[in-house]
C-alpha cells in the first residue's frame, strides 16, 4: 500500500473511532507505518475533520516532521515507542473508551470474560497507572510493556492498541471497549465469572494461523450426508 492510500485508511478508520464511541471531540489519536515513516493524526482535530493530506509524515527513527506538515498529535512520543519497539506492527491507536476507562480507574483489571476478548486480544493486557497525558514518561512507560502485549490500558486516560494494520488495532480498540463494557456490567450485576487459563489457552489457539489452516483443511474433507432415497446422493 503507498502512502496516498494509507492516507485514505486512516481517514475511514479515523472515523469508525469515533463512530463506535471510542472518543470523543479532539481525544485519542491515530497512525500507520509505511516502511520508515508514519503518519499519525495532527494536534488539535477531532479525528472525525482529520482530510488525508492533513496526516502528518514522521520518521520512525529520527523524529522528523515532514516539511510544510501540520502539528502532529501530542501523543507522538507514544506513538514512535511502539513502532521503535515492534517492527512487527503497523498501525497504533489510541482511545478514551468511557467504560475502559471507567472501569480500570476503579481498581481493576480488564479480565477476559468471553471467547472474543481472548482472541482479539489475547492473554495479555498491560495496566499502566495514571502518567500524566502526552509526557515523555508516558511514552517510556508505554515503551517497556509495548514489546509484550498488543493491548495497554492507560488507567484515568484510555487505551493503546497496535496490531499488524489498521483492521486488526481497530477491531482490537474495539474489543477492549466491548470487555470492559461486559465486565462492568457483570460487576455491577454480582460476580462475575472469568475464563480460566486452559479456557483462554485453548481460545488463544483459536486465533492462531495455525488453527485457521487445520480448519480450512477441515473444510475441505468436509463431505456432505447423503439423503436417504435419492438416486445420486445429491
Ligand atoms: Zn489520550
Amino acid at each position: 500500500m503507498n502512502l496516498r492510500d494509507l492516507r485514505i485508511e486512516l481517514v475511514y478508520y479515523a472515523k469508525r473511532i469515533l463512530e463506535e464511541g471510542l472518543t470523543t471531540g479532539a481525544g485519542g489519536n491515530i497512525s500507520a507505518r509505511k516502511e520508515k515513516v508514519m503518519l499519525i493524526s495532527p494536534s488539535g482535530f477531532c479525528l472525525q475533520e482529520v482530510a488525508p493530506e492533513q496526516y502528518v509524515e514522521v520518521g520512525i527513527e529520527t523524529g522528523e516532521i515532514a516539511k510544510g506538515a501540520l502539528r502532529p498529535s501530542s501523543e507522538v512520543l507514544m506513538h514512535l515507542a511502539c513502532y521503535r519497539q515492534r517492527p512487527d506492527i503497523g498501525a497504533v491507536i489510541h482511545t478514551h473508551p468511557p467504560y475502559t476507562i471507567a472501569l480500570t480507574s476503579s481498581g481493576h483489571d480488564l479480565r477476559a470474560m468471553f471467547a472474543d476478548s481472548v482472541i482479539y486480544l489475547g492473554k495479555c493486557v498491560s495496566h499502566l497507572d495514571y502518567i500524566t497525558v502526552t509526557t515523555p514518561e508516558l511514552a517510556s512507560a508505554v515503551e517497556k510493556v509495548i514489546p509484550h502485549c498488543d493491548c495497554t490500558i492507560l488507567r484515568n486516560h484510555g487505551a493503546i492498541t497496535v496490531g499488524e494494520n489498521l483492521k486488526q488495532a481497530f477491531w482490537r480498540a474495539c474489543s477492549v471497549e466491548e470487555s470492559a463494557q461486559i465486565q462492568l456490567l457483570a460487576t455491577l450485576a454480582g460476580k462475575p465469572r472469568f475464563l480460566d487459563k486452559n479456557e483462554a489457552d485453548r481460545l488463544e489457539s483459536l486465533g492462531s494461523e495455525q488453527y485457521r489452516r487445520q480448519l480450512l483443511a477441515r473444510m475441505k474433507e468436509f463431505q456432505p450426508p447423503r439423503r436417504e432415497g435419492s438416486k445420486d446422493g445429491k
